[in-house]
């Protein structure tokens, strides 16, 4: 299979054998014909699966052949959770539309919002984009949802457990009925799914690996340490073994931070990543980390999300997530393309509860070590994992554990208003005709 035949144009092509790019990979093969038809997708992908090319191709083509030559409104958003997915994707639509006549752009909160009007009113034919920054924008009638063709959700299970659902559903309420509707997300919860069947029309769904699988290359390997014994843990983990790029993933900001400084203190050079850092201070930590200027990048879930690290030998989980999901959601950081990854978890006699669910989401036991000298000997009772607790749509309770969440859009109640399918009748983008296109 090649992108050739799998319809793409050379202008296209051109741009991803610049990248280095031989052949599709699954996700590419999958979902690149669908979408140059037209139709809408569910697609299950994990970041590392080259889900980005495979929606940002086919609608860059749809966008270079259906081009108005004077006017150029927006057509295609691309809306994901976090800044940091938002300037990736953008980076890579940027790359592939290197030879074909489209504009894009990203607008993202925590940077000043000037600039990204004056580019806004320039003309844009593709822009991503996070949720709550476009809202203000859109409000301040600094961009028109009226022409948009094609919408796409990146990352949605991210999105809605960061309580952006609300935000995403006003903003379709500006967009015409008529549109291709694409939806990414890595694991698929009844939520996800009731989130899918309030956009998307008959989609034709896109599958890379099993449902909330992890990465077969991936080894689980859990130690049992206590709460207190975890730091010292992590730094023998790491100088034992002498590892040179690790992702830790701790529960909250302050766990974040208070980790990181430990490390650096064991002169272990490491940074954290997270949704109170200024977005100066992430884009470096990434990008120390990515050209191995330290060592360790320690990180919160939410900001872990979508970042592209390739071929992660190691990933621990200092404290386990409470929310199962998100364990497949951090392993996904490890063993990509291919190579074999091994993710750690220490665990606590708090977190046996959080261990079972994730156990339970993986259909898989995790096997159990104790190091000597790290004997546990906590008695603290196991609190109670989120999927136990009745958390309301859309955002599940992370319980103990209120400085974990990082969308500040978190408390809102999601709603569904007005977003049901109204017409039974087949869609296309609008002026574009109802199956094929060309
Ligand atoms: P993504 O899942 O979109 O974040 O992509 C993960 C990584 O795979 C990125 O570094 C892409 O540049 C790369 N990638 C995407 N498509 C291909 C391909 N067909 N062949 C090789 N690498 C790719």
């Amino acid at each position: 299979m090649s992108f050739k035949s799998l319809g793409l144009k050379e202008a296209l092509i051109k741009a991803v054998e610049e990248k280095g790019y031989t052949k599709p990979s699954p996700i590419q093969e999958k979902a690149i014909p669908h979408i140059l038809e037209g139709k809408d997708i569910l697609a299950s992908a994990q970041t590392g699966t080259g889900k980005t090319a495979g929606f940002t191709l086919p609608v860059l083509q749809y966008l270079s052949d259906t081009k108005h030559p004077k006017y150029r409104p927006l057509r295609a958003l691309v809306l994901t959770p976090t800044r940091e997915l938002a300037a990736q994707v953008y980076d890579n639509v940027r790359e592939y539309s290197k030879y074909v006549n489209i504009k894009s752009a990203v607008v993202f909160g925590g940077v000043n919002a000037k600039p990204q009007i004056a580019t806004l009113k320039s003309g844009v034919d593709i822009l991503v984009a996070t949720p709550g920054r476009l809202l203000d924008l859109h409000d301040q009638k600094a961009v028109s949802f009226k022409r948009i063709d094609v919408l796409i959700l990146d990352e949605a299970d991210r999105m809605l457990d960061m309580g952006f659902v609300r935000d995403i559903n006003k903003l379709i309420s500006f967009m015409p009925e008529k549109r291709q509707n694409l939806m990414f997300s890595a694991t698929f919860s009844k939520d996800i799914k009731k989130l899918a069947e309030g956009i998307l029309r008959n989609p034709v769904s896109v599958e890379t690996a099993p449902q909330n699988s992890t990465a077969k290359k991936v080894t689980h390997k859990v130690f049992k340490v206590d709460k207190n014994k975890k730091t010292e843990f992590t730094i023998k983990l790491i100088k034992d073994n002498n590892w040179n790029q690790v992702l830790i993933f701790t529960r909250t900001k302050h766990g974040a931070n208070k980790l990181t400084e430990k490390l650096i203190k064991a002169g272990i050079s490491a940074a954290a990543i997270h949704g109170n850092k200024s977005q100066g201070a992430r884009t470096k930590a990434l990008k120390n980390f990515k050209d191995n200027s330290i060592k360790i990048l320690v990180a919160t879930d939410i900001a872990a999300r979508g970042l592209d690290i390739p071929l992660l030998p190691h990933v621990i989980n200092f404290e386990l997530p409470n929310v199962p999901e998100d364990y497949v959601h951090r392993i996904g950081r490890t063993g990509r393309a291919g190579a074999a990854g091994e993710a750690i978890s220490l665990v606590c006699s708090e977190e046996t509860e959080y261990q079972n669910e994730i156990e339970k989401l993986l259909n898989e036991k995790l096997k159990s070590n104790i190091v000597e000298g790290f004997e546990p000997t906590d008695t603290a009772p196991p609190k109670r994992a989120a999927s136990q607790s009745k958390g309301s749509f859309g955002k599940k309770k992370r319980p103990g554990n209120s400085n974990s969440s990082e969308g500040n859009k978190a408390k809102r109640k999601p709603h569904f208003k007005g977003n049901k399918p109204t017409s039974t009748s087949g869609r296309g983008r609008t002026g574009a005709p109802k199956k094929k296109r060309f």
